[in-house]
């Protein structure tokens, strides 16, 4: 065991200590019903509103923190906004299309504030409101930094990984960067024998610096280069306000969403669906554009939302592009899937914003003198908050507004909580970890929301938007997985749009494997194409101007017209009938054709599988003629089959034994020739022997550590090129110390290098050879297809198969009949 490793346990039992502790009491500061004479459609969140329509309320922040106002209604839409009586500013704000809003912001201690709750429309006169304040510890700021860690090759990204530190989606060839949260996440890097270097020392710091020219910008320019021509990021309540507002005007083009669940804090989850005559049920190909999934990823959700403006104003403007596939497809735009994450990362940062002029030492005294900078300072852990807001206890012990929240703290990531392939090795079942899973697969609403709205549509592609690294990903998001059955459209779809915003267009698993993500389940489980952005390479949230030259191709990287060129790709792949399928023919008008599918779909962990449900319908138009652009009948996973079958026996275990003994090596990643001893094994082959996978594995005393690598041997016997497969983290199972990994399809001479970490007695080596598990041959699925009349009687089902790029046609006319 290495020396320091106890350390480090105890500092992480500390640390969890710390972060279960109740948070800081909360003080109702008002509850009561207000009520409004007259419904006054208008913004709540741009200001303080007079006149009709609206009911304000003063209350005074007790003590720096979070400041959280919840209205109810019975109907109508209702509206709330919390004002600085002083500065004006908007302090927190909620917009929501109905009448159930959450708005929760920060202000300093003493702040007197304005309630406002207006009316919008409908007509209930009343709804009850109620405020809390949360105090935030100012005196506790903890430095965060990023760094880059060195990496040498796939296993030890995947090694890292494992450590639980929050990795950002940045890394390339020989390194990953990760956030610190202090130094106890430095010491795990040292006890893990990873070198790195400090890319940002304090991120605070670089956070006020960004912001502050986020307020520079916005002043210079009157409007930006997105299609709304705004000039800062939105918050939480501008999302939803957009969306409202985009319904309101283009009617003809816009038809509101209302996601399945609330989150744990109370929020819809809200989006927009834009196609021309959206109200009506017909069979066009559905393209659907997600951001933050992630809290921290403000970007994404920027981009998302400029798409539904792209097409909404280009169709009203004529654009002949827009116009072709607005007519041709519907668009799905849900900016914000993790709406209480986002609202917490997003008002920590909106602090920054604030103040006067947010310097440490104004006043030159010696010290720090703006509340407002401290209380950005003290809460900047929530503007690094990738999870979502799930809390354990219930009720809940507390939510994202405490100052505990910033660090991995408490949340699942709703990356890592979809069902295919939950819970392996590209994701933590460590609640204080960034990439924690989830208790199961789909346990969150953001990620149940996803699920229901795709398995009620046809969703032919999507797009998951993420920040940061420059990346388009695809499918397989673990290396073992191999690749889809329709690797080569999706590369070809995937290369093209890099090619447009200059990104690295690769498998999900080249970053580090991952589990439990968005497409690993929408593409297996429907076949539709989905693919990550990790947008930019500034950061999770950069200066806005960034993000705007992301989108319109104007950084220095971007090959094209950046994501909004790359995002016309996307949308044309959703239009182009070869690459999905279509179902064509002739039903009464008026009927509702259903397409079903049930299946069990796996995860990563052994017998735990979960059923999936596809349901989705069309109306038959009064031409009775239907064309219903849909996915393949058959799933991908299905489609390719698993494993091969076996053409021999499996060889028996090899072992291997130190010759001498060596020192300990000061160098992990290129440690000195004394330090280590390299182990030629050579795989059997031949007739009536089939070795579909090799098991590596050194064992030794508890008391020691030595670390193992496995390189391809050249034909004198030497190790050549980087480790295929690596094994350093001093693992230990009761009595014992041990390094394993495994080669799938071995074939050939192999160098086992035994390297000593702090070896205090001698090891054992073993290769185990193992078949090439259970085959499972290529299969055909078929969709059901029920033709029912509008009241919802089934009049016939049928089982139809249809392949990718295939149109299919059927005549319904005979088995299905509806009374007119
Ligand atoms: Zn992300």
């Amino acid at each position: 065991m290495r020396l320091g490793r106890g350390i480090g346990l105890a500092a992480v039992l500390v640390v969890a200590l710390f972060v279960a502790a109740p948070s800081a009491s909360a003080a109702g500061l008002l509850t009561q019903t207000v009520s409004a004479a007259s419904a006054v459609n208008k913004s709540c969140t741009t200001g303080a509103r007079d006149g009709a329509g609206v009911a304000q309320k003063r209350v005074t922040m007790p003590a720096a923190g979070w400041v959280t106002a919840r209205l109810t209604a019975t109907s109508g839409d209702w509206d709330v906004a919390i004002l600085d009586a002083a500065t004006k500013r908007v302090v927190a704000g909620s917009a929501y299309r109905g009448s159930n809003e959450v708005a929760s912001g920060l202000a300093i201690q003493g702040s007197d504030l304005i309630v406002q709750a207006c009316r919008l429309t409908g007509s209930t006169s009343t709804a009850s409101l109620s405020v809390q304040a949360l105090p935030v510890d100012t005196s506790h700021v903890q430095k965060t930094s990023l760094v880059r860690v060195a990496t040498a090759n796939l296993a030890r990204k995947n090694e890292l990984n494992r450590l639980g530190l929050d990795l950002t989606e940045h890394g390339g060839p020989g390194f990953v960067e990760a956030v610190l949260y202090g130094p106890a996440d430095a010491a795990k890097l040292v006890d893990n024998n990873f070198s790195y270097t400090t890319e940002v020392p304090d991120l605070a710091v670089q956070a006020a610096g960004d912001r502050r020219a986020d307020k520079q910008f916005a002043a210079a320019n009157a409007s930006s280069e997105f299609p709304s021509g705004r000039t800062s990021y939105r918050r939480l309540f501008d999302y939803s306000e957009d969306m409202k507002r985009l319904a309101r005007e283009h009617p003809d083009l816009v038809r509101p969403v209302a996601l399945n669940n609330e989150t744990y804090e109370g929020r819809p989850v809200e989006g927009i669906e834009i196609a021309t005559n959206p109200n009506a049920r017909d069979g066009r190909p559905v393209f659907l554009q997600m951001g933050v999934h992630h809290a921290r990823e403000w970007p994404s959700s920027e981009h998302a939302m400029e798409w539904a403006y792209e097409l909404i104003l280009g169709y009203r403007r004529g654009d002949a592009r827009v116009r072709d596939l607005v007519s041709k497809t519907r668009t799905i735009v849900v900016p914000v899937v993790n709406p209480d994450g986002f609202n917490a990362s997003r008002e920590a940062g909106e602090m920054f914003g604030n103040g006067s002029g947010h310097e440490t030492d104004v006043d030159g005294n010696g010290e720090v003198d703006d509340p407002e900078f401290l209380l950005a300072a003290a809460t900047h852990p929530n503007e690094y908050r990738r999870k979502n807001c799930r809390f354990p206890g219930d009720p809940p012990m507390g939510n994202c507004a405490g100052v505990d929240a910033g660090a991995a703290g408490h949340g699942v990531d709703p990356n890592r909580n979809y069902g295919a392939f939950w819970g392996g090795g590209g994701s933590s079942g460590d609640f204080y970890t960034q990439t924690y899973r989830g208790p199961e697969p789909f346990s969150e609403p953001e990620s149940r929301n996803i699920r229901e709205l795709v398995s009620a549509r046809q969703v032919t592609t999507l797009i998951t938007n993420h920040t940061f690294s420059g990346l388009v990903l695809r499918p397989p998001g673990i290396a073992a997985q191999g690749t889809t059955v329709d690797e080569p459209i999706y590369k070809a779809l995937g290369d093209s749009m890099a090619a447009e915003n200059g990104y690295s267009s690769q498998y999900g698993y080249q970053l580090y494997d991952t589990d439990g993500t968005t497409e690993d389940w929408s593409y297996n489980a429907t076949g539709g194409l989905g693919f990550t952005y990790e947008i930019g390479h500034l950061g999770f949230h950069p200066p806005f101007e960034a993000t705007v030259k992301e989108w319109n191709g104007t950084t220095d990287y971007a090959t094209g017209g950046g994501n909004r060129a790359a995002y016309y790709k996307a949308q044309g792949n959703t239009a182009d009938a070869s690459k999905h399928s279509v179902l064509t023919g002739r039903a009464p008008a008026g009927a509702i054709l259903r397409l079903t599918k049930t299946f069990d779909m796996p995860t990563s962990q052994e017998g735990l599988t979960f059923t999936d449900h596809l349901n989705s319908t069309i109306q038959v138009p009064s031409s009775g003629i239907f064309e219903w652009h849909v996915n393949p009948s058959t799933r991908p996973l299905v489609a390719k089959g698993s494993g091969r079958p076996a053409t021999g026996e499996p060889s028996e275990p090899q072992e291997f034994e130190p010759r001498g003994e060596t020192t300990p090596c000061a160098n992990y990643d290129t440690p000195p020739p004394d330090c280590y001893e390299d182990h030629l094994i050579t795989v059997p082959s031949g007739a009536g022997i089939d070795n579909g996978k090799a098991t590596f594995r050194i064992e030794f005393s508890p008391l020691s550590d030595y670390d193992m690598k496995v390189f391809k041997a050249d034909s004198a016997g030497n190790a050549t090129g980087d480790a295929v497969t690596t094994s350093g983290h001093g693992a230990t199972d009761g009595e014992l110390g041990y390094e394993e990994a495994s080669i799938v399809d071995p074939a050939g001479s192999y160098v086992v290098r035994v390297q000593n970490y702090a070896g205090l007695d001698p090891w054992t080596g073993t290769v185990t050879f193992e078949g090439p598990g259970t085959y499972t041959a290529p299969l055909e699925e078929t969709w059901t297809l029920s033709c029912e009349t509008p009241e919802g009687v089934t009049r016939s089902a049928r089982q139809v198969f249809v392949a990718r790029g295939e149109r299919r046609s059927i005549d319904l006319r005979g088995d299905c009949r509806v009374r007119r």
